[in-house]
């Protein structure tokens, strides 16, 4: 069993550690923030062998040449972007391993160009990045919306119960658009009030499910590319 755990950092972003306890190994998830890796690390007495980076931005590879000098971790990141120190380019249908589990390297580009995830089909996990937040998706800074839209398609063809681990805590921002775009769904407005009330209750609110996605992330539910490039441009302008 893979033992999954957010480190908080910055405003609002999630670094996951993952450890598996048979092997003894722990993976960390885009460490942008080098500082609450190691504290936390240390804290659970677990020894960090692999950095994984899902694409290159700063708040998600900022950490990596300090997390490696000081832990001796081998860093795995996108074969097409420029990732610090990485030790092995990763590509669609490549493979990272951490004990006996496998997560498999899909492309998902339209955030970034050369943005990954990571699928533990077994583990009923992946690993997201920026690409899809719970009720909502990454914004199409270097990708174009056909290559976002076909993204999200790719992740919400797992099986409804995967958990996604995205890498941000956007969620009420996100189901109040939700709410917005899609005034009819009563699966969205449920999720609107039980994500208030996590939130006052000082929760977080990821990982998600492909199932709760398919039902009330409007980005999702677009009925078309078209839709969804409108969606993904008014939301860039959305107050909640
Ligand atoms: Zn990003």
């Amino acid at each position: 069993m893979l033992d999954i755990v957010p480190v908080p950092a910055f405003a609002d972003n999630y670094l996951w550690l993952v450890h598996e306890a048979d092997s003894g190994e722990t993976a960390v998830v885009d460490p942008g923030d080098p500082a609450p890796i190691l504290a936390e690390l240390d804290r659970r007495g677990w020894k960090l062998t692999q950095i994984w980076n899902t694409h290159w931005h700063p708040d998600h590879v900022g950490g990596n040449v300090a997390v490696k000098e000081a832990t001796g971790a081998r860093i795995s990141g996108p074969a097409a972007e420029r990732i610090p120190g990485r030790d092995v380019e990763l590509g669609e249908g490549d493979n990272v391993r951490l004990g006996g589990h496998v997560g498999r390297v899909i492309e998902v580009p339209g955030h970034t160009l050369g943005h990954i995830a990571l699928l533990f089909e077994n583990d009923r996990v992946a690993f997201v990045g920026d690409t899809l937040f719970a009720m909502g998706c990454g914004r199409l800074f270097e990708g174009t919306p056909e290559q976002m839209y076909a993204s999200l398609g790719r992740l919400m063809a797992l099986p409804d119960d995967t958990r996604l681990y995205c890498a941000h805590e956007y969620t009420l921002a996100n189901a109040r658009y939700a709410a917005y775009a899609e005034p009819d769904n009563d699966a969205v407005a449920n999720r609107l009030a039980a994500v208030e009330a996590m939130r006052a209750a000082g929760q977080i609110t990821v990982p998600t499910t492909v199932a709760e996605e398919r039902a009330t992330n409007p980005f999702v539910l677009a009925d078309d590319v078209r839709e969804f490039a409108r969606r993904r441009t008014e939301k860039d302008s959305f107050r909640s």
